[in-house]
């Protein structure tokens, strides 16, 4: 297990001599770096059993002297805040490096469960108690637009990642928080929210029959999406690299960046310097090795995910949406399914919540999560109905550290402390739906000095001086990672 210590004490020896697959061997590199960084041997995750050709990739043999823009991280963040800023034309003349500790898209992005599935009922309700309607309703429908514009770049890039819209289904196995989340769903339809009508919400006994997960007490379902994430953004950095103006290096860990009196800033790397003009920090749960400030902000906190099939040759039952699924003591699973038959599945977090070693400001994804590592075996059996003889069993599982966040939303822009310095992180279990859009919105931050609030990014997601400060200053139990932040029975 790493956990992490206090970050200035963290002490990272790394030894990147692999690529975390087989076949993909980088030279020896031994550095010594006392910011907090990716393990270098994590779990794999199904997505990445056929790793893809630029995953180990690095565009120059050196590390440029000078970039336009530096970018820590190639996740989801990371490269879609640079496919924005390579899209805009008046950018052409911009120069991007991506540095990336590991493989590409080796973070949370390529470890996910694959669910793109914006909220609608589930935390918004808590950001309209803490603030008001207009916040809570600004965060519903800026997730929500995400389908439509992931469809869209898909269509137009013509990516292979087997996207599919789908309906999303919320269950409750227990009688008192099906009720409760009747109660959450009313006061939104009462809200008149307009998103609310492509929502529908079933109690007592059709609710069995509607989404099959045995003993429902009830379920509801909307609009949502699925896909293969590690798929999706390797064909991004494929047309990144393409388009001449970026300059990936994977295995390049930034460990510090300082001024530079002449302006701008220096990027140290475990393989030299480089100067930038502006960094723009997409690495999420390890945002805080080289922001401190957002130790307290943006924790690092593992998950678990799986991939469940039938043996060869047999054929599973049709499941035709996605899943957030409760059982009756709590426990929550996400769920997804793909179109060879197999499940992708993950959540389990009740199990280890308890044992804060196991997952709270975590960074090893090398290992899984002792307390939850069995949970899935005969999930599907003991979940639906109609497999019960199928053989479903766990083909592989792993883990993943995101980055959660103390009050549950994002930090997105200017760095407070430094002028051209810019953050993208603290997505929770829940960047799918939110990522595309604020990297958009960020890039024209970076590119044309737009100010926050002329941006169509959601209010609760400004990265500010007070919100720093409430983490560093509150309780972690007073948080929304170890608290239980006022949400309702509907929170995953
Ligand atoms: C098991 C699991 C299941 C999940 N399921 C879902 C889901 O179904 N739906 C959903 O919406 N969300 C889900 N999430 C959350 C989602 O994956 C994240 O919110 C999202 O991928 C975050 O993207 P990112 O680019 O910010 O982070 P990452 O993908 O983690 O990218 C950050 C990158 O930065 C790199 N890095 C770190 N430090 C440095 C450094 N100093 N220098 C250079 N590079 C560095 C890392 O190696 C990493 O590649 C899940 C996460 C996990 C772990």
């Amino acid at each position: 297990m790493v956990a992490v210590p206090l970050l200035s004490e963290t002490v990272n020896r790394l030894n990147l001599v692999k690529g975390h697959l087989q076949g993909h061997v980088q030279e020896p590199e031994p550095h010594v770096s006392t910011c907090l960084l990716p393990v270098s041997n994590p779990t794999v995750p199904f997505w990445q059993k056929d790793v893809h050709k630029l995953h180990d990739h690095r565009s120059t043999e050196q590390i440029p002297k000078h970039s336009d823009i530096v970018i820590i991280g190639a996740g989801y963040a990371g490269v879609s805040v640079a496919y924005h800023i390579v899209s805009e034309k008046s950018c052409a003349d911009l120069s991007i490096t991506i540095l990336e500790a590991r493989g590409a898209c080796s973070g949370a992005t390529g470890r996910n469960g694959g669910h793109l599935r914006p909220d609608f009922y589930g935390y918004i309700p808590t950001y309209i108690n803490r603030v008001d309607a207009e916040a809570g309703l600004e965060i519903a429908e800026f997730e929500i637009a995400h389908i439509n514009a992931i469809k869209k770049v898909i269509e137009k890039e013509n990516i292979d990642c087997d996207f599919t819209l789908t309906r999303t289904i919320d269950v409750w196995c227990d009688e008192e928080s099906a009720k409760q989340a009747k109660k959450a769903y009313d006061q939104m339809v009462a809200r008149k929210f307009e998103y609310m009508d492509d929502a529908i919400f079933y109690s007592g006994k059709a609710a069995e029959g509607i989404c099959g997960v045995k003993g429902a007490k009830a379920c509801a379902s909307y609009t949502a999406g699925t896909i293969w994430p590690y798929k999706f953004i390797m064909a991004l950095v494929e047309i990144l690299l393409a388009s001449g103006q970026v300059n990936l290096q994977t295995y390049t860990p930034a460990t510090s960046i300082r001024p530079d009196p002449r302006g701008g800033y220096i990027v140290t790397t475990s393989r030299g310097e480089m100067h930038a003009n502006k960094v723009i920090h997409a690495s999420n749960a390890y945002v805080s090795g080289l922001l401190p400030e957002y130790a307290h902000n943006i924790v690092p906190c593992k998950g678990i995910c799986c991939r469940i099939a039938v043996p060869e040759g047999s054929t599973a039952p049709l499941l035709n949406n996605s899943y957030i699924n409760r059982t009756t003591d709590g426990t929550l699973s996400y769920l997804i399914p793909r179109t060879d038959g197999s499940i992708i599945v993950g959540g389990a977090a009740k199990l280890f919540k308890p044992f804060q070693e196991q997952w709270y400001n975590n960074i090893d994804d090398s290992i899984l999560i002792d307390s939850a590592k069995d949970y899935y075996e005969n999930y599907m059996q003991r979940t639906y109905n109609g497999w019960e003889n199928s053989g479903a069993a766990v083909e592989s599982i792993w883990t993943g550290v995101m980055g959660y966040s103390y009050d549950s939303n994002p930090h997105v822009g200017v760095v407070p402390r430094w002028k051209e310095q810019f953050i993208l992180a603290g997505f929770n279990g829940h960047g799918m739906p939110v990522i595309w859009l604020a990297a958009k919105e960020l890039a024209l931050m970076v590119t044309q000095g737009r100010e926050f609030e002329t941006t169509r990014l959601p209010r609760l997601y400004k990265t500010t001086q007070e919100r720093i400060e409430k983490a560093r200053n509150g309780r972690k139990e007073d948080g929304d990672i170890i608290g239980t932040g006022g949400f309702s029975v509907t929170k995953q």
